[in-house]
This record gives C-alpha cells, structure tokens and sequence, in this order.
C-alpha cells in the first residue's frame, strides 16, 4: 500500500468539498487556484460548477496549470417517464461524455438515477426494477460514444438511502454485474474495459461483500476511482452532512489497501458535502485539512 504520510501527490478534490466557502458560493476558478497554491495535482469537477465558469475558461485552468482530473462529475440520472424523458437523458450525456473529453478527465461518473421524479418529491412509479432496466440500457447506449471518444464510465454505486430518488443501483456487487451484462470480459481479455466502478468510501464501508466486490473488480480493472470522506455519526443529514476522512467511523486505509491490492493505483479523491459545517469554513481551511487527513486518515 502506497505511503501517503510525507505527501499529498495522490490527493484529488473533488470541487463539490469547496463549492460553499464561509456559506457563500465559490467559483470553480477561485477553487482550482487555491487547489493549485497548496500543490493539489488533481480535482474532479461537477459539471454546474464548470457550466457557470464555462467549459473553456476551465479546460484552460486546467491545462495551464497541469491539472489532472480524477473524474468529472456527473453523467447518468438515465430513468424517465417516457420516451422522450429517456431520449433527453442520453442526449445530455453524451454532452457530459463530451465536456469530460475536453477535459481529459480518468473517467466520467455515473450516479444512474432512480425512480422518475423522485427526487422532485413525485415519484412517477414504483417500479424499480423498471428504472434498473432502463439504467443499463442508458449504460450500454452511452457505452458506444464512450468507447468512441475513450472516455470510460465509472459507475457508482450509492447507498441504499438514495435508492429511490439518486441512483437504484446500490452495491458493489450490483454495479459490477451491470458492467459484465452490458460489457462481458473474458478470461485473460486485453486492454482496459471502457466499463468500471466508482468505489466511495461513504456508499460502500457497510457492505459485508466490499472486499470481494473490490477483488472481483480489479481482476476485471474495472476500479476507475476512489472516493473518500467519512461517515459521522449521528448523520444529520442524508446528503449533506459527510464528515471529513478521520471524523467518523469509517475504516478508510483498510478499504484502500483493498483497493490498491486489487491493482488500483490513482488518486485518492475527497469528496465531501457538509451545509452545516465544511461549507460554512473557509475553505482555505478546508483545502488544509484534507492535505493534513489525506496523510493521517487516509
Ligand atoms: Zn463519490
């Protein structure tokens, strides 16, 4: 297992973690030059935070500075109600495949979505099964571009909490058995799959199958990233309320040496939203304390 204690060269931040500063909004390009002050090589950026910079001021930032991008954050949310809410879903993919190409992001990240109109507080039906079919057909339907453009898709498996309105796929194990559907390897297969994983601490620490699951991945590479906050406890808040890697129960350098035992050697990418206490820090402090938790707890 690498040694992250003497540095932060495999650190990447995920820009949501600094997207509040004090409680106010903080432009990308403020983020990606305080990135940079501190010798933060990589970062991982949503796609609101690069539309309201604009793309081409970012992949500029980027490039100029040398940035690399540990993923770009987010395509998926493929589940509608109809036709032509599926249709919409793709097309606006394959702009995020797209944007990420400009970026030179690792992967783009999928969080598949749910059940249609469930994070609005009206979900359209009950059928989850119905949305997972969809997802894998949205998958595989993007696959093609993504493979085009070589731009591999990570899917991420969220938490069982977000399992009706953000993403209904929901372990390991099921992300890895929608890799294999849409995509198959066979023994000794060549080459990278354009098809892998996004493995975040905070969805996953729980699962009794991790270990294997992380095992099962890397002999297929499909470990595309790695994500990591911790899990507070009380959680105050479903989506909001991620602790910072060393405040919560979360046994985070166990889960690495996982990871890197299974072949996965990229970044470590903190990913945190916190309303009620990061977000409300400067995020001058907020930078420091991920270097100081990224050699400690990490
Ligand atoms: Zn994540």
């Amino acid at each position: 297992m690498r040694d992250f204690s003497q540095d932060h060269h495999w650190l990447s931040i995920n820009t949501a973690t600094v997207r509040k500063s004090r409680g106010q909004d903080l432009p990308l390009p403020q983020i990606i030059e305080a990135c940079v002050a501190r010798g933060i090589r990589a970062i991982a950026p949503w796609r609101d935070q690069v539309h309201a910079a604009g793309l081409d001021v970012v992949s500029g930032l980027v490039r100029q500075h040398g940035l690399q991008l540990s993923g770009y954050c987010r395509g998926g949310m493929f589940t509608a109600s109809d036709a032509q809410g599926l249709q919409a879903a793709l097309d606006d993919n394959r702009r995020a495949l797209d944007e990420a190409c400009e970026l030179d992001a690792d992967c783009l990240v999928l969080v598949v979505g749910a059940l249609p109109g469930a994070l609005e507080g009206r979900a359209a039906h009950k059928d989850i099964a119905r949305a997972r079919a969809q997802v894998q057909d949205g998958i595989a339907a993007l696959l093609e571009h993504a493979r085009a453009q070589h731009m591999p898709l990570a899917i991420e498996p969220l938490h069982p909490m977000y399992a009706a309105d953000r993403a209904c796929v929901n372990t390991l194990e099921q992300a890895l058995d929608l890799c294999d559907a849409i995509e198959p390897r066979s023994a000794g297969a060549m080459g990278a799959p354009a098809l892998g994983v996004a493995v975040d601490v905070y969805h996953t620490w729980w699962d009794p199958k991790l270990q294997q699951g992380i095992e099962r991945a890397g002999r297929d590479q499909r470990i595309l990233a790695f994500h990591v906050c911790d899990w507070r406890t009380p959680t105050r808040d479903l989506l909001n309320d991620r602790g910072m890697m060393g405040d919560g129960v979360i046994d985070i350098p166990r889960i690495r040496g996982w990871v890197e035992d299974a072949g996965f050697a990229g970044f470590s990418e903190v990913e945190i939203f916190s309303t009620q206490d990061w977000w409300q820090r400067p995020h001058e402090e907020v930078l420091d304390t991920c270097i100081a938790r990224h050699r400690s707890a990490v």
